[in-house]
């Protein structure tokens, strides 16, 4: 295996980095500490000059008319984004439709796929409910057949990212067993203006994503809006979370922690030893990170990378950034430097998108299947 970035990757980070300097760094101290959105004026031009340097949709496939970088250009974008504390705002999110999308069926991708990667519309995945965290698989809300071609959708989902903002949202709901049929878990687009509907209150928390919470109360959704099949949500939605865990928090996590460290070097506050220290296991992160995102890449399983690199990489940027902060002493705490927003808004990674230790439970049950701890036989 080549280790490299491809030279299209590098380059498309490099430009990716060179918008964050110039862009979304300078904007950080104009912000109040908790923005979780920009202003409509600074939204509408960074939108329009991703858009100029061919930086928006770049990692999405070509026949939906993106870049063709795949995950590992995901990645690579994303550790290039984790350089700026305003990484999270959420009009850049609209280059990076939910993986899932892509294996929706041709109406459904005109509907919510193209709209999204046009900057029109914006989805929210809405798994979560008061009763069902980590445990997903025994969620409640209620996706009832009424015998005319829709489902009626009863029950709360909770922790919902960005659904205040959001247009639809991917929605899991418990379908009875009926008439032969056995149910299950099934997948829905749900207009987010579809009565029945709301989105009833955000959550405050320590950082970003603004989550809320979602009820639905006799909510009616067509069944041309199911994804996949009745009773398939999870097999459907398996590789899009492996990939999510792969691509939406570490390389935000490992580019964070980058930028940190390369503060305390650049402010001589620690010695070189103890910089090299973190840097060699942020590295070591790193190295894991791409090599699960090649992976992917090649359509190889990745449940087990994706929970290791996923653990490892959040984990190791949150401890590289609070050393950092101690290093600094009262400036690194104060606001005056990022490590602030940071450490505020990355605390989430080892619990949204599956808790660090449910992913240590993944890695576990791989060892105990045989996964050899390197994961390299299949490409040599
Ligand atoms: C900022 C934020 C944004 C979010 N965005 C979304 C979103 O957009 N969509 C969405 O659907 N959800 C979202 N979530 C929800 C998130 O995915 C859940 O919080 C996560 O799955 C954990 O569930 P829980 O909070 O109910 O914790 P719980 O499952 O109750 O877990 C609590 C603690 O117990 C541990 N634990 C749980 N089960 C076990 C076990 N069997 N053995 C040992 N330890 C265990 C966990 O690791 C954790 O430490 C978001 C959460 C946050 C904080």
């Amino acid at each position: 295996m080549d280790t490299r970035l491809p030279d299209a990757v590098r380059e498309a980070q490099a430009r990716m980095r060179k918008f964050v300097e110039e862009e979304l760094v300078p904007l950080e101290p104009s912000l109040p500490p908790f923005a979780n959105v920009l202003p409509k004026e600074d939204a509408s031009r960074l939108v329009q000059r991703m858009r100029a340097e061919g930086l928006w949709a770049l990692a999405v496939p070509r026949r939906f008319g993106g870049g063709g970088l795949g995950l590992v250009g995901l990645c690579a974008l994303r550790e290039a984004l984790g350089h700026t504390t305003l990484w999270s705002l959420a009009p850049l999110l609209g280059s990076e439709p939910p993986i899932l999308l892509y294996q929706a069926n041709e109406a459904q991708q005109k509907e919510f796929l193209l709209p999204t990667l046009r900057g029109e519309r914006y989805g929210c995945f809405a798994l979560t409910e008061p009763g069902a965290g980590s445990d997903a698989a025994s969620l409640s809300l209620r996706a009832e057949p009424d015998g005319e071609g829709h489902y009626v959708l009863n029950g709360t989902k909770i922790f919902i990212s960005y659904a205040d903002e959001a247009d639809y949202a991917l929605v899991f709901g418990r379908v009875p067993a009926q008439g032969g049929s056995p149910g299950g878990i099934t997948l829905f687009l749900v207009d987010l203006d579809t009565p029945g509907v709301r989105v009833v209150r955000q959550i405050p928390t320590m950082g970003g994503a603004r989550p809320s919470e979602i009820v639905f109360e006799d909510c009616r959704v067509p069944e041309s809006r199911i994804v996949g099949e009745v009773g398939k949500a999870f097999e459907l939605a398996q590789h899009w979370f492996d990939c999510d865990r792969i691509a939406l928090q570490p390389p935000i996590a490992l580019g964070a922690a980058a930028r940190c460290l390369s503060l305390a070097q650049r402010h001589g506050v620690a010695s070189s030893v103890d910089i090299a220290q973190w840097a060699l296991q942020l590295d070591a992160a790193r190295e894991m990170l791409y090599h699960a995102a090649w992976r992917a890449d090649q359509d190889l399983e990745v449940r087990h990378e994706a929970a290791m690199c996923k653990t490892l990489a959040t984990t190791t940027a949150l401890a590289a950034i609070d050393q950092v902060m101690q290093w600094f002493g009262a400036r690194g705490y104060s606001r005056e430097l990022p490590m602030e927003r940071y450490y505020r808004d990355l605390r989430r990674f080892t619990i949204a998108a599956g808790t660090v230790e449910i992913q240590q439970f993944i890695v576990a049950r791989g060892l105990i299947r045989g996964y050899t701890g390197l994961g390299y036989e299949e490409v040599r």
